[in-house]
């Protein structure tokens, strides 16, 4: 055991973005809160922002260096992948990650720890453990329905049987008929060996690991869980949704980033508004959308009639040019928008909120249906087009806008008419009704879940025994 009291001792190396640091501090909140020890490891730039979202629990973090720019050909401080957005520096951003495995094992000599979950993009990490003897558990954030798309789709590559980018091919042997084009899989510079190296472990450590701890709960998404365990023969744990750890509103508040706007001014803004009538629109950590979509967006937000809470996060802190004229008199005390972080959360959680325009991150799709909302769905890249389909297809309670195309790979703006009419959708008439009573019904199982006796309550016993009769 890696502590005096007997105590499971667990590590978490998360992958330096905040769409994979968030839900893997949460994730270290259930194990905390569940009296096992917890350490998180990051670079000291990625420190504040784990600081933050860890709140009062008790979690210990050891910060090690990112390698320097003369090593990396990353500009200063670029530590985090929201600062390498770039494609050039991305791929710079990856292939430094391998530098960070000599202190990471340097941290586990230090700590003895039971075990460390770490992300896929350190594919390597399972050797370190093995190294001492101990089991590496891969953590991604994501739920079993991406997980089980994105390994059919490696073992099948139905991609490979179509001649172009828009042609449809279904996903073989899956348990929906689930169809997809080249356009809505990630594009892989298939030139750089060394990237579609990195790409392949990684997906490799998901079956050469420990096992994987999935962010879902069973009821969620049962037929996926079962196929992943028993069709695709993986070891997973589901301890979710994790971000249910956040109880109270300061907590909720604290979340990631330091957030753009006041908590109390945006609760009173929120409280000011009818139960379930601000529809609200943000599109994860990451993307921002160039002016023309922008100026398409609150067109139609203003044409919707719904209060609304956009967030905002191209040019933080200009002026906002693209904005139709006088938009912002108009919609004075019927929209707000946030320029830069949004405590997300706390404003999915409360009770004004009817509506949720998202990209499909994972977390974000979790989120809502935590809190009980039909949604807008508008993939842009990595697996989002599958949580797209799960939220429309699979537990029905989304409305697309037609976004087909991974973001950067052309394709016109969504025009302001159809993103006017999935959000009236989603907010009022039957179908809207209907959606909801749905989201809440999931939303309740989610609370159920992680309660005393729930599907993600009893997963994580199961793991936490088999990790304690491991270091026996
Ligand atoms: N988030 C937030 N405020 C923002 C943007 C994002 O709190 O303004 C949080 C959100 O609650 C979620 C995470 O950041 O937990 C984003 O993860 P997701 O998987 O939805 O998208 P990504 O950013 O990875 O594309």
């Amino acid at each position: 055991m890696g502590n005096d009291n007997g105590e499971v001792h667990v590590l978490f190396f998360p992958f330096l973005a905040n769409g994979h640091i968030i839900p893997c501090v949460d994730l270290a909140r259930v194990f905390a809160s569940r009296g096992t020890k917890a350490t998180i490891v990051t670079t000291h730039l990625n420190a504040p922002l784990i600081t933050r979202t860890i709140g009062k629990a008790t979690i210990n973090i050891r910060t090690i260096n990112f390698p320097s720019p003369e090593v990396t050909g990353l500009p200063e401080n670029c530590e985090n992948s929201e600062s390498a957005l770039a494609p050039d520096k991305f791929f710079k951003f990856m292939k430094a990650l391998v530098l960070l495995q000599e202190p990471l094992e340097q941290v586990i000599q230090e700590e003895h720890p039971d075990c460390v979950v770490a992300d896929m993009f350190f594919p390597w990490a399972t050797a370190s453990a093995a190294k001492f003897d101990i089991p590496r558990i891969v953590f991604h954030g994501l739920g079993f329905f991406p997980l089980c798309v994105l390994a059919s789709v490696r073992q099948y590559k139905p991609e490979e049987k179509v001649s172009s980018y828009t042609e449809p091919f279904l996903i073989p042997n899956f348990p929906c008929e689930l169809t997809l084009t080249k356009l809505q899989l990630p594009q892989v510079p298939q030139h750089d060996k060394v990237f579609c190296k990195l790409l392949d472990d990684s997906n490799e450590s998901e079956v050469t690991s420990y096992g994987v701890i999935a962010n879902s709960f069973y009821e969620l998404e049962p037929v996926y869980a079962d196929y992943y365990r028993n069709q695709l023969g993986r070891k997973a744990w589901h301890l979710g949704p994790v971000s249910l750890c956040n109880r109270d509103s300061e907590e909720k508040a604290s979340r990631g980033r330091e957030a753009a706007i006041d908590e109390h001014e945006c609760l009173k803004w929120l409280q000011s508004k009818e139960p379930k009538s601000v529809v609200y629109v943000c599109f994860g950590s990451m993307t921002s959308f160039p002016d023309a979509q922008l100026k398409e967006i609150a067109m139609a937000l203003e044409a919707s009639g719904q209060p609304f809470i956009w967030v905002v996060r191209k040019g933080e802190g200009e002026k906002l040019e693209w904005l139709p004229e006088g938009f912002e008199e108009r919609m004075e005390n019927k929209g707000l928008i946030i320029r830069g972080w949004a405590p997300q959360v706390m404003i999915l959680d409360h009770e004004a909120v009817g509506g949720f325009v998202t990209h499909c991150g994972w977390n974000s799709v979790l989120e809502g249906v935590c809190a009980g909302l039909p949604f807008v769905t508008w993939p842009m890249y990595g697996e989002q087009f599958y949580n797209a389909k799960f939220l429309s297809d699979v537990v029905k309670i989304g409305v697309g806008v037609g976004a087909n195309t991974m973001i950067g790979m052309g394709g016109e703006p969504v025009k302001k008419d159809v993103i006017e009419n999935a959000v009236k959708r989603i907010m009022a008439g039957e179908e809207a009704e209907e959606m909801r009573n749905r989201a809440k019904e999931l939303a309740t199982l989610a609370r159920k879940a992680v309660d005393v006796g729930g599907s993600s309550s009893n997963d994580f016993n199961s793991l936490i025994e088999q990790l304690r009769s491991r270091s026996h």
